[in-house]
């Protein structure tokens, strides 16, 4: 009988904390991680907490070869009266699935994930920062460990799930990016895995980011693979425009990600008695908006920043300002509700936290 319940190995000696005043993003991991495996016999087994390692894969392993992989990211965050609360974690659980599903490698317990996850943070627990703007990044990850070249899914994978501090996105305040919006390179198309958080999409995006980059822009806005016309999302964010008061975003088509923060973003304007309409939007639309002076604001919806306002569009050459560059009154809004909730600061009237014993 295979082991189905959660195994803890604690490690014997705990690292340093890093300075939260000097944290970058994803460079420092925690004492623990979590690891669990698939084989065609077993099924998903041996669920277990072990001490922060490095792993030891056959050369072979079919996730080096054609990247069968699929991720997820979310973060916990300390409380002023020093509690942890996780976002909305069931949503990235059930995401991952909707992943794995594309990429064809098997189904986790939603449930079971949940609670394995509660267990390594409250185990980690002194690694969720308090300091203002930190948080306990939180990245479940499954890879093929298969050791073989077949062209075909995997009939072994790894789960793991590690941690890692961040720290403030926004340490001297929120300055609107600049965004360059590319429409040579595409991100995905019809029928692709755009709605998917696999590896490929990532790396198969680093060509345009380095653009993006020489063109003094942080981010990428994508277009649509067909047309190269119609908006789809910004780097790894989604995007919303205010125009003329009402707030506009990319309807789901299959290939841009189903954000967890989009989603929190509509259910608060919607609850708030605004509309938001999720539709197809044309970057000619845009510009016209925003010489016409309708278009009031600009912002991406993500994990990371929660919500980043975009200043500038650079468009075939030309660059074009949005709302004098400063962040408009929704997304200010937004974001201070958000945090506002992700942080317990703020009443949680949808139960979108979840508040860890520990
Ligand atoms: C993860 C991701 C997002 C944002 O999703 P959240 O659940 O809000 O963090 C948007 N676009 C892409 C491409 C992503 O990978």
């Amino acid at each position: 009988m295979v082991q189905q319940t959660l195994e803890v190995v604690k490690a014997t000696e705990l690292k340093e904390k890093p300075d939260p005043a000097t944290l970058k993003f994803g460079r420092q991991f925690s004492d623990h991680m979590f690891m669990m495996d698939y084989s065609a016999v077993d099924g998903w087994h041996q669920p277990r907490v072990v001490p922060y390692q490095p792993l030891e894969l056959d050369p072979s392993a079919m996730v080096f070869h054609y990247g069968q992989s699929v991720f997820e990211g979310l973060k916990a965050y300390r409380s002023a009266d020093g509690n942890i609360l996780l976002f909305r974690p069931e949503e990235n659980f059930r995401r991952l699935n909707e992943s794995c599903d594309r990429l064809c490698i098997p189904q986790v317990n939603e449930e079971a994930m949940l609670e394995y996850l509660k267990e390594l943070v409250k185990l980690d627990k002194d690694w969720v920062p308090s300091e203002v703007g930190t948080s306990l990044y939180i990245r479940p990850f499954i890879i093929s460990t298969e050791p073989t070249l077949d062209v075909s899914p995997a009939r072994a994978y790894t789960l793991m799930i590690i941690l890692s501090p961040v720290g403030s996105f926004y340490k001297g305040g929120i300055d609107p990016v600049g965004i360059f919006v590319e429409d040579e390179y595409t991100r995905s198309a019809p029928g692709g895995t755009g709605y998917a958080k696999t590896a490929g999409n990532y790396s198969g995006a680093y060509k345009a980011q380095e653009r993006a980059s020489t063109h003094g822009k942080a981010q990428v806005l994508w277009l649509d693979g067909v047309e190269k016309k119609y908006i789809e999302e910004v780097g790894s964010m989604n995007v919303f425009f205010k125009i003329n008061g009402e707030i506009h975003t990319p309807a789901l088509s299959g290939s841009i990600l189903d954000g967890i923060t989009r989603k929190s973003v509509i259910e608060l304007l919607e609850s708030n008695g605004m509309n938001v309409r999720q539709r197809q939007i044309s970057m000619d639309e845009l510009i016209a908006a925003n010489e016409a002076g309708s278009l009031q604001e600009v912002f991406g919806t993500g994990t990371a920043a929660v919500i980043s306002p975009v200043g500038r569009l650079e468009y075939k050459g030309q660059d074009y300002v949005i709302n004098g560059s400063e962040m408009g009154e929704t997304a200010r809004w937004l974001h201070e509700t958000l945090v506002g909730i992700q942080t317990g600061e703020q009443e949680d009237p949808f139960g979108w936290t979840i508040v860890l014993e520990t």
